[in-house]
């Protein structure tokens, strides 16, 4: 195996005596994620840190696990043994091919000694002096300068209990909790905007989403389910494994339409929605449900409307995009990489199916009186027990 990773992550640290299982979950998420690329790498944990050992090359690995949640930092690393001239010599490798890449003169830099083994012979001070001392008699005249605040290269030195390991780069990762740390959860995924993000953001947290769409040919059209499938597919990057349910909601709501007040359609859709939606969840042990609302976004959003979608709900429903400007949400399905996909021309239901004047201030016994006629439990069971399910 040629190249190391050391793997920083943050939260999880604090997690008490379950520490031990946000570490292995993010090790088996670091595995499956690696895998992708048709490598088995080693993956293990020392305390307070992963470190993963691949023949994968570097650019690939940092893009890879750009993609785990959980992870804070991946600093592409060299071993070095607990002895001080090992690492002063790694650590001049090192500085020598940041050497090579640069044209800066000088190439400000410092040292950073973290070092958790304390029976190492020189403390973080005097390895810190030494290795600097090191570097810059041992590269040309002028090329390197020290420089604590305003530096080029910070290079780290992590002196732990059975090895010492040396870096300069440390990628960003993308925080958050390892998915499948928090419980399971469905996501309505419709191929707006919105619900990729909600379920990414949910995902951010640990929640391992089954994403739900619910499909209403002829009225919607077979490009609107494969801009679904893409957004599924977008969202699989950073979950192990991801099942599409499509739910053929055609006949629920041509009942809807042929029963309830027009101006409370939108509102009685989405409950029978968040029934299905629901029943699926719990039989694949979520918790949960995920939506892609925000308050006051669309009629069917006021607080008001909210409540009576809330009425029918016996999991809770999560709106992490509740209190997020339409800009915001926009900016972030950039970076997650939905965007362009959600702005793909495709008609939904939520806008093949809209009232001239919705109601946006409903009261229960108004929707109460509206599904009075409505009989769909069959239809709804029916709709379950077809649910096609695509594996991304
Ligand atoms: P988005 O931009 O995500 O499509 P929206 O702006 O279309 O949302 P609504 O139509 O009010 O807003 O839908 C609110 C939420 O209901 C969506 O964010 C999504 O979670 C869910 N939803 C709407 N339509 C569907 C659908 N066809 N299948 C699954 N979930 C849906
Ligand atoms: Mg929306």
């Amino acid at each position: 195996m040629d190249n190391l990773f050391l793997i920083r992550y943050g939260e999880i640290g604090i997690k008490g005596n379950n520490r031990y299982k946000f570490e292995d979950k993010l090790i088996e998420n670091i595995e499956e994620s690696l895998k992708e690329l048709g490598a088995k790498p080693i993956v293990y944990k020392t305390f307070g840190r992963i470190f993963v050992e691949t023949d994968l090359a570097t650019e690939d690995v940092l893009k890879k696990l750009g993609d785990v949640f959980g992870i804070v930092g991946i600093c592409p690393a060299q071993k070095a043994a607990l002895d001080v001239e090992n690492i002063k010599e790694e650590a001049l490798k090192l500085v020598e091919e940041e050497l090579e890449a640069t044209a800066k003169e000088p190439l400000l830099f410092r040292i950073t000694t973290n070092r958790s083994n304390k029976s190492f012979t020189l403390d973080t001070m005097e390895l810190n002096r030494e290795l600097g001392a090191y570097l810059l008699e041992n590269t040309p005249d002028g090329a390197l300068g020290v420089d604590l605040e305003d530096f080029d290269l910070e290079l780290t030195a992590e002196i732990r209990d059975q090895q010492a390991y040396i870096y300069s780069q440390d990628k960003q990762g993308l925080g958050g909790l390892p998915v499948g740390t928090s419980d399971k959860a469905g996501l309505m995924l419709s191929g707006g905007i919105d619900s990729p993000v909600a379920g990414w953001l949910a995902m951010k947290r640990g929640v391992e989403i089954t994403p739900i769409y619910f499909h209403t040919p002829p009225f919607t059209s077979e490009r609107a389910k494969e801009k679904v499938i893409d957004l599924a597919e977008q969202l699989a990057r950073y979950q192990p494994e991801l099942k599409l349910h499509v739910v053929n909601f055609t006949a629920v709501q041509t009942a809807i339409n042929e029963h309830c007040h027009a101006d409370l359609i939108t509102l009685v859709m989405r409950r029978q929605m968040i029934k299905i939606a629901q029943r699926i969840t719990k039989n694949r042990g979520g918790k949960a449900l995920v939506s892609g609302e925000s308050i006051a976004q669309v009629a069917s959003q006021t607080l008001d409307s909210l409540q009576v979608t809330n009425q029918i709900a016996e999991l809770p429903i999560l709106r992490p995009l509740i209190a997020f400007d339409k800009e915001e949400i926009i900016n972030k399905a950039r970076e997650i990489g939905t965007y362009k996909l959600s702005t793909k021309p495709a008609q939904d239901c939520c806008t093949v199916f809209v009232p001239d004047t919705p109601e946006t201030h409903p009261e229960m016994e108004q929707i109460t009186a509206s599904e009075e006629n409505l009989e769909v439990e069959e239809l709804i069971t029916e709709a379950i027990e077809n649910a096609e399910i695509i594996e991304l």
